[in-house]
């Protein structure tokens, strides 16, 4: 495990246009994050859809494999041009696929990433915070619940799985607004446990105050609960757009303070 946090003066999650949904090209993402006054900006895009076959990798949702070797040596090479003024670091953000561990395992050891960040999109072929997935949250409550409980899942097995350096947006499912009837469908000391003892640091993301559900992930009480089991965090924007990145940092700086201790 590599280490993983620079507290809360980098931002630890942004795309490029590569990834075929943002927009901006990586020097853009940099001189951002320079104009914010961060000290270190990781450039984190979505990994190529390995779990899939090939024809059935969305080009609209990640970069293609061909495009790796040249995201890396694009970012690499921007992490020269900007030492001293600020880290460039290079990431990835990572799909944790059940069964898939041993493909992703083998796909980041080609390549020196600085920051693997391990995501929870995908539930089987269900792509979780898609536009096309809020018709499922409209089923109803049962459906909602079923749709956490099986998210929580499965960041427990993330959590577990030691290929990550970071956990991110750990309530995806509340993008659009649809909570379950009891914190996290009944998992939500489970899931805490699990990511205290992985060793993974969790994000603190701006991404959700973008989104209809109007505050970061993790939400309050599941970010009070990580904290009071010893889970350090991370500050990320998720920007798909240069203008993105450190979206509203002082307000997650202000949260992590009244957390009470030295985070
Ligand atoms: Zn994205
Ligand atoms: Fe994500
Ligand atoms: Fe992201
Ligand atoms: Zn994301």
């Amino acid at each position: 495990m590599r280490p993983a946090t620079r507290g809360v003066d980098g931002d630890h999650h942004t795309h490029t246009k590569r990834c075929g949904h943002a927009v901006g090209e990586t020097r853009e993402y940099i001189e951002a994050a320079l104009a914010a006054g961060l000290r270190s900006v990781a450039v984190t895009d979505h990994v190529p859809m390995f779990w899939l076959p090939e024809p059935e990798r969305d080009p609209r949702l990640a970069m293609r494999l061909e495009e790796l070797p040249g995201y890396v040596e694009e970012v690499l090479a921007l992490k020269g041009e900007y030492r001293g003024r600020i880290e460039v670091r290079l990431g990835i953000e990572a799909d944790f696929v059940p069964g898939h561990e041993d493909e992703l395992r083998r796909l980041l050891a080609l390549f020196p990433f600085e920051l693997v960040l391990g995501s929870v999109h995908w539930l089987g072929d269900w792509l979780v915070d898609g536009p096309a997935s809020l018709a499922r949250f409209e089923r109803g409550q049962a459906e909602v619940d079923a749709i956490w409980y099986a998210y929580a899942g499965a960041v427990i097995a993330a959590a577990g799985c030691g290929l990550f350096d970071v956990l991110t947006h750990l309530d995806l499912p509340k993008k659009f607004g649809h909570r379950p009837s009891v914190p996290y469908a009944g998992r939500q000391a489970e899931v805490v446990q699990a990511v205290a003892g992985s060793g993974c640091a969790v994000e603190l993301s701006s991404g959700g105050m973008r989104k209809p559900v109007g505050e970061p992930y993790p939400g309050p009480a599941l970010l009070r609960d990580l904290h009071a089991a010893g889970v350090p965090f991370v500050l990320s924007s998720d920007a798909h757009a240069p203008d993105e990145v450190g979206y509203r940092f002082s307000e997650l700086r202000a949260q992590l303070a009244g957390l009470g201790d030295g985070q």
